[in-house]
């Protein structure tokens, strides 16, 4: 599978929003897909994809990032119908950021020092990861970048990061080409029937 699928929504939350996909599919059903997207969206600490490779910690964590998956469903609903976020939301996010174990160390390297804040465990890693994935978009981007795919059938979600701020699609290669085809035997048949 393309798993450029796993990050097409430009930002950790919506891609785990994304996890849930156009034929309503869940790939956190599936273990060996959870663990792919927790790659491709870099959530793992080292050491963690050992620990996954027990079913119960995997099991565990597919709950809690399920109960995440319904948060950042909670937050695009308030999004794409008022442009922020009810209190009742903002409530449920502080009540997420109170549970967190983060630590916070210095990373020197040749090039930069830097600051990395990783979870005390790796269920606060993904929740940090998604907390901060989404109040980083709430600061940065506007609402409008903050699209659903036209597709009618599809329900995938991004950030359109263009330049030109005109993104239709979650993804050329599939909705975008199937949508412009759609649209040309549309009018195509239109213009036979007016013939
Ligand atoms: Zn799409």
């Amino acid at each position: 599978m393309d798993k450029s699928r796993y990050t097409l929504g430009g930002a950790t939350w919506i891609n785990l929003l994304n996890t849930i996909n156009k034929k309503r599919e869940d790939l956190l059903l599936d273990h060996k897909k959870t663990y792919e997207w927790l790659v491709e969206n870099h959530l793992l600490r080292s050491g963690d994809s050992e620990a996954l490779d027990t079913p119960e910690t995997m099991q565990s964590l597919v709950k809690d990032m399920k109960e995440l998956r319904n948060l950042c469903e909670m937050v695009m609903t308030e999004i794409e119908q008022q442009g922020k976020l009810s209190p009742r939301t903002i409530d449920s996010l502080q009540k997420v950021a109170e549970q967190l174990r983060v630590i916070v160390s210095v990373v020197p390297s040749a090039e930069k020092i830097g600051l990395i804040h990783q979870g005390a465990t790796l269920f606060d890693h993904v929740r940090y990861h998604i907390l901060h994935s989404i109040l980083h978009t709430l600061k940065h981007v506007h609402p409008d970048r903050i699209r659903k795919c036209e597709h009618d059938e599809c329900i995938l979600h991004f950030l359109d990061t263009s330049k030109a701020g005109k993104r239709r699609w979650c993804s050329m290669e599939t909705c975008g080409n199937r949508q412009k085809a759609a649209e040309f035997y549309a009018r195509r048949k239109k213009q036979k029937d007016t013939d």
